[in-house]
């Protein structure tokens, strides 16, 4: 017998209308939807026309389920997996399914469709050319400060997502560690009645959010512009060589031997070795 198919099938964000016709297709044609809560998913899917028997599989079931949903899969069954909202696996629940059935040779195709980060993304007027996408800020504030630190040199924009619980909190301590004058885009309630999308500095947008309690609810994107380079300056290992040299040899000697040791320009470390003598 063939193998049944498991489809990774995005759901809206917010607005129903933007479930794909594929995504209905599928919904309506396998054996068994996978969802992350049938009090939630149960209303959604009817509204939308479809008869198909859910299943709960979260985040605490999902490895002990996993044999069960292969051999069903194995046995010819055909499955979707939908999260709350959006797409299944972004910062949801699926990455054991998914990886257990490709190691099992059962073919995973994803119907795509909305998720939040891309959604904000595309609207947000920050470079989408790189990004890195954190989800979930760590929870407590000395975890969260630590990542963030590591976060503050990237050049690339940073997305985060952020629940209405720690919102404020997670933009404080964003100013603390990538400065209050960082460009930031906070994108909320996205596709909804009140999605709102707010172009500010980071110490901007705490300030907006402590005084307006309207735009502490619902759900958060946020987005905050990568760090400048500065062209001028080295990386650390290179710059450390060269000072150590410097308090050795003269000028022209220590860039080029710092060239050698690097394999960066002579004339670029001999450039930086001036403005570390005249400093
Ligand atoms: N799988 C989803 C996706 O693809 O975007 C993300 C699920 S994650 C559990 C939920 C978080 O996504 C929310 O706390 C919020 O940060 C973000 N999010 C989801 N829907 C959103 C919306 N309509 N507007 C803004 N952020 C949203």
């Amino acid at each position: 017998m063939d193998k049944g198919l498991l489809y990774i099938v995005a759901m809206p964000i917010g607005n129903r209308g933007d479930i794909s016709r594929r995504a209905l297709e599928v919904l309506a044609s396998v054996d068994r939807i996978a969802v992350e809560d049938t009090r939630h998913s149960g209303p959604l899917l009817r509204a939308l026309g479809i008869e198909t028997p859910m299943l709960a599989v979260h985040e605490h079931n999902e490895q002990k389920l996993l044999n069960k949903l292969i051999e069903q899969l194995q046995s010819g069954q055909s499955m979707a997996l939908i999260p709350d909202a959006g797409t299944p696996l972004i910062s949801d629940p699926g990455f054991p399914l998914v990886r257990a059935c490709r190691q099992a040779g059962i073919r995973v195709v994803p119907i795509p469709g909305p998720s939040a980060v891309i959604c904000a993304l595309s609207a947000a007027g920050l470079p989408t050319d790189r990004f890195l996408f954190e989800g979930f800020p760590a929870r407590t504030a000395s975890a969260r400060r630590q990542q963030f630190d590591c976060l503050k040199e990237q050049p690339m924009t940073l997305v985060f997502y952020e629940s209405s619980h720690r919102i404020v909190e997670s933009l404080k301590d964003m100013a603390l560690i990538f400065g209050e004058d960082r460009p930031a885009v906070l994108a909320r309630e996205l596709t909804k009645m009140h999605e709102t999308i707010l172009a500010q500095t980071l110490g901007e947008l705490c300030h907006t959010l402590e005084s307006d309690a309207d735009q502490r609810k619902g759900e958060f994107v946020v987005l905050v512009g990568g760090a400048k380079v500065d062209e001028t300056r080295l990386d650390p290992e290179s710059e450390r060589i060269l000072r150590l040299l410097l308090d050795e040899l003269p000028l022209k000697q220590a860039s080029a031997l710092a060239a050698k040791i690097t394999g960066r320009k002579k004339n670029e470390l001999y450039r930086y070795a001036l403005t570390l003598r005249q400093a």
